[in-house]
Formats: C-alpha cells, sequence, structure tokens
C-alpha cells in the first residue's frame, strides 16, 4: 500500500530558511539571481595563486592527519609541482579524513592565506581531481546563516529548470522593447545567463545591469506591476460609489464663506479635482499632496461639506491622537456653527462616551466622524459612509489601509476616498507605485508665511543656543525642542527628553517648559498640548511625537537634537512646525558625533539639504536618492513587494515601456496579462491596492 497520510513533513532547517527567503515558488528561486560570481572554470598552480585571493588547484596528499591539542583540527598538506599548500580544518567530518586520505589526487578550493609555515587555506572546498571544470561563472546567492550556499545552488538550479518561463509577451510589445540587444533575449535565456553567465562576458556590464539580460529582466518586472496596479485600478472603476454634487448655497458655499481665509489659487484647484471626482459614481481613489503648513486640513473640509449636504457620512482618520483632536477642534470649529454634528473616536475614550459615539456614527446623527485608527475598529458601524479621509496617510501601515477599505466597503457600496501626504512623491515614484491612484498637488502655501532659517549647530554650541531662545521667549515667542526616538529603547529615548526637560527649566527660570513623550497619559498629554497652544507655556520638550501636523502659529524656533539622526522627510516635516505664523521663524540642527570628531558623509548631506531648501519636493527628492525607494516609502516593514531588479531613478525608459503597454496587454492579451503578473507578483499583489 502507497503512504496516503497528508501530513506534512517537517521542515528542515534550510527549507524554513528558504521560505523566510521567499524562495516557495520554482519561479521565486528562478527568479532569486545572484549577488556576484566567482570564477571556477581554471585550475592553478599553488605557486600563482595570490595571498588573499580565492584559488582552486590539484595536488597529491603529501600527508594529513588530526592533530591533539586545545583546539583538535584536521590538517592535510598537498603538493603540486610548484610548492605545497596546508589546509586546515577546525570542524571536520570522517568525509574529510577519507578524501584527504595520504596519496589521493584532490582538487581544491578556497581563500590563500600566506604565513611563516608557508601557504594555507582554512576550510576549503575539497573534492576528487581531473572532475570536468564548470564552463561558466559559478554564482553566489544571497543567503541566510542557516541556508548554506551549495544547498541553495542547487535548489536554484531545480526551480530554474522546472519553472514555467514561457514568453508571456506580445509579439508587438517585444517589437517595441527599448534597446535593440534586448530585444533577441526571453526571460528563460536571460534568467538562464544571469545565473551562469559565460567567461566572456564583461563582468562591469552585470554589475552595472546595463548587460541586456538585466534589461529584460526589468522590462519585465516593470510590466508586472504596471499591470497589477492598473487592474487594482480598473476593478475599483467598476464599483459604484455615491455620486455627491456641489449645490449652489449648500454647505460647501457656506463653508468657503464662513472661512477667516481666503483659499490659495493651489487649494481652490485641488478642491475643483476632488469635486469633479465626488461627482463621478466611480469611487474616488486620490492622494492629496501638499507641503507642511499648505493647507490641506481645510480642503478635506470642504469635501466633507460636499458629502454631508447630500446625506451622507465622513470619516476622517489621524495616525495620532494629538493630531487628531487637532483636526477635531478645528473642524468642529468650522463645521458645528453650519448645524453639523462631529464625532470623535478614540482608543483612550471612557467606555460610556465611547458608546454613546458609537451609537451617534451607527444611527447617521454623526456626520462627520473624526479620529484614531478607532474609526476602523471592528464595533464602528457607519450609516452611510461617502468619504473618507486619510490624513499622513504614509504613516499608517499597509495593513491598516486594507483595514479602512474592507471596513468602509461594509454596506455593500464603496466610499469616496481621500489620501492626504506632507511627504511629497516625486515623480517616477509615483509614476510606477501608485499608478492607481490620482494624484493632486497643493504646490503654494498660504500667504504671509516667512521662510524658515536653517542652521547647522554642534551641540557643544548648545549654551549658545539656550542663551538665544531666551531672547526669543522674551519677544514673546515659543518654542519646540525635539529630542530623538531611540529606538532600541523607549526607556533611553524618555530619559534623554528628560534630562533635556530639566536643564532648560533651570537654564531659562521663569519660563514654563514643558514635556511630552509618547508613554505620558493621553490627558496629560492634552492639557500640555493646550497650555502650549495657548501660549502660557514657552518652551515645549518633546519626543517625536509632534511630527506631525500639529498647529501653534506662534511658535517660531524649532529645535531638533541629534538630527543626524532623523530621516530627510522627518526632519523637513518637524521643521514645518515652524513658519506657521507671521513671526521669521528658524529651525536649529543640532547634531553630535559620538567622539567629539566629524559628522559622517551621509549625515552631513543629509543636514545640508535640509539647510540648502524649505522646499519639501526637493526634499523627497534628495531623500529618495540617499534612501532608496525601499526605505522611502516605508515600504520594507509593510511588506509589500518593492521593485526588486529595476531602478526607477535609471530604468525610466523601460518604465515608460511598461506604463505604454500595461493597458494595450490588459485590453488585447488579457490572458498573457495573468499569467505575466502571476509569475512576478504571485499573492503579493494584493498589497499593492492598498
Ligand atoms: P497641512 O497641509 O500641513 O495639513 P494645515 O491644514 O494644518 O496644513 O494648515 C496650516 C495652517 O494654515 C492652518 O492654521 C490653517 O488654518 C491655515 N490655512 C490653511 N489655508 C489657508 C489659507 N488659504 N490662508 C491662510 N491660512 C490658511
Ligand atoms: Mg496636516
Amino acid at each position: 500500500m502507497p503512504d496516503v497520510s497528508t501530513a506534512p513533513k517537517p521542515l528542515s532547517p534550510a527549507q524554513k530558511a528558504m521560505r523566510k527567503l521567499g524562495l516557495v515558488r520554482d519561479i521565486d528561486l528562478a527568479l532569486h539571481l545572484p549577488l556576484r560570481y566567482v570564477d571556477e572554470t581554471r585550475l592553478q598552480r599553488i605557486a600563482d595563486v595570490r595571498d588573499g585571493e580565492m584559488g582552486q588547484v590539484e595536488g597529491t596528499v603529501v600527508h594529513s592527519g588530526v592533530m591533539p591539542g586545545a583546539r583538535r583540527q584536521f590538517k592535510a598538506l598537498i603538493e603540486d609541482n610548484s610548492d605545497t599548500l596546508e589546509l586546515r580544518f577546525f570542524t571536520f567530518f570522517p568525509s574529510h579524513q577519507k578524501a584527504l586520505a595520504e596519496g589521493n589526487q584532490v582538487r581544491v578550493r578556497g581563500e590563500m592565506r600566506g604565513g611563516f609555515a608557508g601557504r594555507q587555506m582554512l576550510h576549503p572546498t575539497v573534492m576528487p581531481a581531473g572532475g570536468p571544470l564548470p564552463q561558466s561563472l559559478t554564482p553566489v546567492y544571497p543567503t541566510s546563516a542557516q541556508l548554506p550556499q551549495v544547498y541553495l545552488r542547487r535548489a536554484v538550479e531545480r526551480g530554474l529548470s522546472r519553472a514555467e518561463l514561457s514568453e508571456t509577451l506580445p509579439p508587438e510589445a517585444l517589437r517595441d522593447l527599448p534597446g535593440r540587444e534586448t530585444r533577441g533575449w526571453n526571460l528563460r535565456e536571460a534568467l538562464r545567463y544571469l545565473h551562469h553567465p559565460t567567461l566572456d562576458v564583461s563582468m562591469a556590464a552585470l554589475e552595472d545591469q546595463s548587460h541586456p539580460a538585466w534589461q529584460r529582466l526589468k522590462a519585465e518586472e516593470l510590466l508586472a506591476q504596471q499591470l497589477s496596479q492598473l487592474t487594482a485600478k480598473r476593478a475599483r472603476d467598476a464599483l459604484r460609489a455615491p455620486a455627491l454634487h456641489t449645490r449652489p448655497g449648500g454647505l460647501h458655499e457656506k463653508l468657503l464663506a464662513a472661512l477667516p481665509f481666503a483659499l490659495t489659487g493651489a487649494q481652490r484647484r485641488v478642491g475643483e479635482e476632488i469635486a469633479r471626482d465626488l461627482a463621478r459614481r466611480v469611487p474616488m481613489h486620490r492622494l492629496l499632496q501638499g507641503d507642511v503648513g499648505s493647507g490641506k486640513t481645510v480642503v478635506s473640509a470642504l469635501a466633507a461639506a460636499i458629502a454631508i449636504d447630500s446625506g451622507w457620512q465622513c470619516a476622517l482618520m489621524a495616525p495620532t491622537e494629538i493630531l487628531a483632536e487637532q483636526h477635531f477642534a478645528k473642524l468642529v470649529g468650522w463645521l458645528e456653527p453650519l448645524g453639523i454634528t462631529v464625532a470623535w473616536l478614540t482608543g483612550s475614550q471612557k467606555t460610556k462616551q465611547k458608546r454613546d459615539m458609537l451609537a451617534q456614527v451607527e444611527s447617521g446623527a454623526a456626520q462627520l466622524v473624526v479620529g484614531t485608527h478607532a474609526v476602523i475598529q471592528d464595533k464602528v458601524k457607519f450609516k452611510n459612509l461617502a468619504l473618507a479621509v486619510i490624513d499622513e496617510q504614509h504613516r499608517f501601515g499597509v495593513a491598516q489601509r486594507l483595514a479602512l477599505r474592507e471596513k468602509m466597503s461594509e454596506n455593500g457600496q464603496e466610499p469616496h476616498m481621500l489620501m492626504m501626504s506632507a511627504t511629497p512623491i516625486p515623480r517616477t515614484l509615483a509614476m510606477s507605485y501608485y499608478a492607481d491612484l490620482d494624484v493632486s498637488t497643493i504646490d503654494e502655501l498660504p500667504p504671509g508665511r516667512t521662510p524658515i532659517v536653517t542652521k547647522l549647530l554642534s551641540d557643544s554650541r548648545r549654551d549658545e543656543l539656550i542663551e538665544r531662545i531666551g531672547a526669543q521667549l522674551a519677544q514673546g515667542r515659543q518654542v519646540y525642542w525635539v529630542c530623538p526616538l531611540i529606538e532600541e529603547s523607549e526607556a533611553l529615548d524618555l530619559s534623554n527628553a528628560t534630562a533635556t526637560h530639566a536643564e532648560l527649566s533651570e537654564a531659562l527660570p521663569g519660563v514654563m517648559v514643558g514635556l511630552l513623550h509618547s508613554r505620558m497619559p493621553v490627558a496629560e498629554k492634552k492639557a500640555v498640548m493646550q497650555l502650549f497652544t495657548e501660549g502660557v507655556m514657552g518652551v515645549l520638550v518633546s519626543t517625536t511625537v509632534i511630527e506631525v501636523g500639529v498647529d501653534v502659529p506662534n511658535a517660531s524656533l524649532m529645535v531638533i537634537e541629534h538630527a543626524e539622526r532623523f530621516g530627510l522627510s522627518q526632519l523637513h516635516q518637524l521643521r514645518g512646525r515652524v513658519g506657521r505664523g507671521a513671526a521669521a521663524s528658524a529651525c536649529v540642527l543640532l547634531y553630535s558625533t559620538p567622539d567629539g570628531g566629524r559628522l559622517g558623509e551621509t549625515a552631513r548631506e543629509r543636514l545640508r539639504a535640509m539647510a540648502d531648501t524649505n522646499d519639501g519636493f526637493e526634499i523627497a527628492r534628495r531623500d529618495l536618492d540617499i534612501r532608496g525607494p525601499g526605505e522611502f516609502l516605508g515600504a520594507r516593514q509593510s511588506g509589500a513587494p518593492l521593485l526588486r531588479f529595476a531602478d526607477l531613478a535609471t530604468d525610466t525608459h523601460l518604465l515608460e515601456w511598461a506604463r505604454a503597454w500595461a493597458p494595450r496587454m490588459l485590453d488585447q492579451h488579457a490572458h498573457l496579462a495573468q499569467r505575466h503578473t502571476e509569475r512576478w507578483l504571485g499573492g503579493k499583489s494584493d498589497y499593492l491596492k492598498a
């Protein structure tokens, strides 16, 4: 009887390690490309292998044996007609002893070390002499400690031979592929070649990925990504959302008239873009980007007014409680006088209060719901949600954004979605990662803002700085002082902020210095924030909790301690907390070096970029240059598949090709399109829709 038990065999450590690296399907293995190559196609004489280089030689074992001593080891001496070579093993098996028995002819490969005692290799690879030599370069794969290179090599080889790699590009798309040479390769050939390049290859072309095999691979990857996003967009376009129209004399108009300021041209323009989307039956999926302080909130309030005017509900979700609270206060101020009920939902709410709010949301009495991610919890049931606004959308994880989408369509209808971000996405990135997202950009600040002057200052000049702060405070200004988040230790993080708080309190007698950090009870946070907002508190020391969205126009100095530890976009966001009123504002980036030495090159480059420009778009572009798209989008943690091979900065011609062909392929070769996406993205494409 054959064994019909279906219990899966437990995975070996190597198999587990492969799974962890995402190497599950044959195609995953085929697409796992070498980091570099080693040349094992030649044999050398022992005397010709230079110190510190990898070498491959053949020789006869002169003698071998286990050396006793504190560290047991196995040694063998081999010789060819040029020199002798000692092989040493600190861990060894009977197989080593057998292979290296006296008189055996062996081939060994390893790193050559010269020494007093003569030439040596530690733990070389050993095999019988005389076997065939590889005809192509040997790949070295990215791997982990639990996954030996040799094992992985065999697995990749198997995957490569079994993977289904037939052509998925329609002939017309192929003919249009940039680069005449690239057209000469198909995926199977390109992959075979990149795993086992022939000897005559230009190593430079392989390394800088200008080789046509690389180009072909990147083109296919970009196409898969464009196809997946376009599919998501079309799926969404097939859904139906309520059409929300702007009425003359309606809420939208009333709110506009009641605002204490006139909209900027840019705000008006994006407002119209949004209003046009809302009037359609297709759910809006729009990113509203604008530099810090450009006035995105009021734009979202105007959109909410349109929805509420038509009898629907709106939700606004912000990443932190403080930020949500500020929005709440602002929106209540604008909308309640117009007779609109705004509800407040957050994790820290008292049970009774929360129950009341939930009831209002469910009955529809609450027309606008503002809160933290409490807004997407299971208990929340909307009566008729038509518009969801997500502020600082990049601060939410992919999973949370997916949850929101699901929650929002609970009633069987799709709401319109407006995502807001102060971290502008450079054009190439928007084209590639947000192909299914419409983008509106506020490229103008409200009038009357004075540019922020940014200065770099060594922490050794801290006392001078504190003196200057004293002078600012005497003129009635207010100051933020931000201490960095120390990732390894929240406690350390806190003690740092606490120490600075004590230091400033002492150095600035008669000034109220406040402290704000993430571990404080919410009520206390609010009390501190209120004192600062009202101008009673002169200095607010905080960890990065104030990073997003806080709006206190009278604050005109921002000090960022250990600025070298922050990312560029984060620094820009923090800086954006000042320069919101009429007073001239400044931002001081305090940096420290471990031993009082000079700042590292990248850190200096980053901080200099901050001093050079106030333009969030320019900063985003530089941030992208310095960190690469993975870090920039914060997608590394979220598990979203990023481009593994293509580089948006240099492969723009391939990206243009992919963008042009994705829609044609979906229309005319749906089957090929599906196979192509499946091959490249497998089950991961869901994340791209978030
Ligand atoms: P952000 O885009 O960073 O979210 P906010 O929406 O918080 O910016 O707006 C920043 C400040 O500018 C707020 O105090 C807001 O009321 C004010 N504001 C917005 N639009 C205008 C405008 N057109 N004229 C003057 N002030 C404005
Ligand atoms: Mg904001």
